[in-house]
């Protein structure tokens, strides 16, 4: 079964209206049945330069930000989102973190390669994105299960230990 065959059943038997934004923006997504491990391909258009892209409003806007902001919250003035996995077509939210332009382009490469598999430690990337989903109120229990982050390293982060005391803990 499809990804987006089970969202369509999910709709059906949570009676969530098909307006939904995330139900509109999924139609146009294979989720892989929501497996997080994998890339979510955008399957509308494009505009050639390898990202996604659709319009909201009349707005134009790209398919892993829509996603980011449906998904996991508020993207703060004037930053990119980055893909940890490296692969610009891809909206799967465990995918995408929120850093500058400068961190966008030096350093997806090095982060892709920490995106799958088992992690040892925590990447600056990642404690940043604990720090948003926080402060967009997920709880942490979501946070840990999702981001594949243990419960007590998130209260850590949240406690306001640094990057460096967070990345001990975790390892
Ligand atoms: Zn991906």
């Amino acid at each position: 079964m499809s990804g987006n065959q089970k969202a369509s059943d999910y709709v059906q038997k949570h009676k969530i209206s098909a307006r939904n934004p995330i139900i509109i923006f999924l139609r146009n997504v294979e989720t892989h049945g929501f497996d997080h491990t994998k890339c979510w391909a955008w399957k509308g258009g494009g505009k050639g330069n390898g990202y996604g892209n659709l319009n909201i409003k009349g707005k134009n806007t790209t398919a892993h930000r829509r996603s980011y902001s449906l998904f996991c919250g508020d993207i703060p003035a004037g930053m990119d989102v980055c893909h940890a996995c490296d692969n610009r077509w891809c909206v799967n939210p465990e995918h995408l973190f929120v850093g500058t332009r400068s961190e966008n382009m030096a350093d997806c490469k090095s982060k892709g390669r920490t995106a799958g598999g088992n992690r040892r430690h925590l990447t600056a990337w990642q404690v940043q994105e604990v720090m948003r989903r926080l402060n967009a109120g997920v709880p942490r229990s979501l946070i840990a299960e999702k981001m594949d982050i243990s419960y007590s390293t998130i209260g850590s982060i949240a406690r306001g230990n640094s990057y460096a005391t967070a990345q001990k803990e975790a390892r």
